[in-house]
């Protein structure tokens, strides 16, 4: 098994060294909240303390002492409970800490290299580095020249100093999507949804995104649209923690009416 590599669903009940007092337990609400580890947001199954109302993510569950990431050979990523803020010798002016894949603060759990100053949220260690949608390889890379369709931008949107962000590349679709914009997308769907709502807000997806379409029917490549739109479905589901693709089911079910 690879280092970091998580066991999946075989734990349905267990402690968490960040809530030592009950065990948590895995639910599986179809409805969004917020992860008590990493302080991210979250949709789908959970590991929950209903008494205490403590919500995990699976990946902040089942956290390592230590992990690895292929973009950062030799590196040494240590697990903390909180962002360790001016630790190392590589911090910029504020103490904050923001993720080396999505580009976003890091506010809770997160892996953390004490010698070189990188910084993943565990959700995001969790990135798959190859997601196939209808035969059309989407890669991830850490290095990408390309203007993202989503920003229209190569570097990213508000880009911290030092960290370029990670990508998903499409070569054969010639499409780019910042892991950032796909994080923005859950964010601004997040703040615009009604508070007390069981499903996850996507009105503001749902503007968005026919929006995106006519961009691609302009060209004649509409089912590269569909891919483009189920892609970010998956993306959007690791990020949220929900292995399942109801997500991406609902994406397809938005646009194709
Ligand atoms: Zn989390
Ligand atoms: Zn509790
Ligand atoms: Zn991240
Ligand atoms: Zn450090
Ligand atoms: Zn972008």
């Amino acid at each position: 098994m690879m280092p970091g590599q998580i066991v999946r669903k075989t734990i349905t009940k267990e402690t968490h060294d960040s809530h030592p007092n009950h065990e948590l337990e895995l639910k599986n609400y179809r409805k969004p909240y917020r992860c008590d580890g990493c302080l991210e947001h979250g949709y789908g199954p959970r590991y929950r303390c209903d008494l205490c109302d403590f919500d995990l993510h699976e990946e902040c569950m089942f956290t390592t002492h230590t992990t690895s990431h292929e973009f950062f050979k030799g590196s040494t990523f240590k697990f903390f409970n909180r962002p360790p803020g001016r630790c190392c010798e590589c911090n910029r002016d504020d103490d904050k800490r923001y993720c080396d894949a999505c580009g976003q603060a890091i506010n809770g759990f997160v892996y953390h290299c004490e010698e070189k100053g990188w910084d993943l949220h565990p959700c995001c260690r969790h990135l798959k580095d190859k997601i196939d949608i209808d035969g059309v390889e989407f890669r991830l890379c850490n290095k990408v020249s390309q203007k993202c369709l989503w920003c229209k931008k190569r570097k990213l949107p508000n880009c911290v100093k030092g960290i370029p962000g990670w990508s998903y590349l499409a070569k054969s679709d010639n499409c780019h999507f910042h892991v950032y914009c796909v994080t923005e997308m859950v964010l601004e769907s997040w703040k615009n949804g009604p508070k007390d709502s069981n499903c996850l807000a996507l009105e503001n997806l749902k503007l968005e995104l026919p929006l995106q379409a006519n961009l691609f029917r302009r060209r004649g490549r509409g089912s590269k649209y569909l891919r483009m739109v189920k892609f970010l479905g998956t993306i959007l589901a690791i990020l949220l923690g929900d292995p399942t693709i109801t997500l991406a089911c609902l994406f397809v079910e938005l646009v194709s009416k």
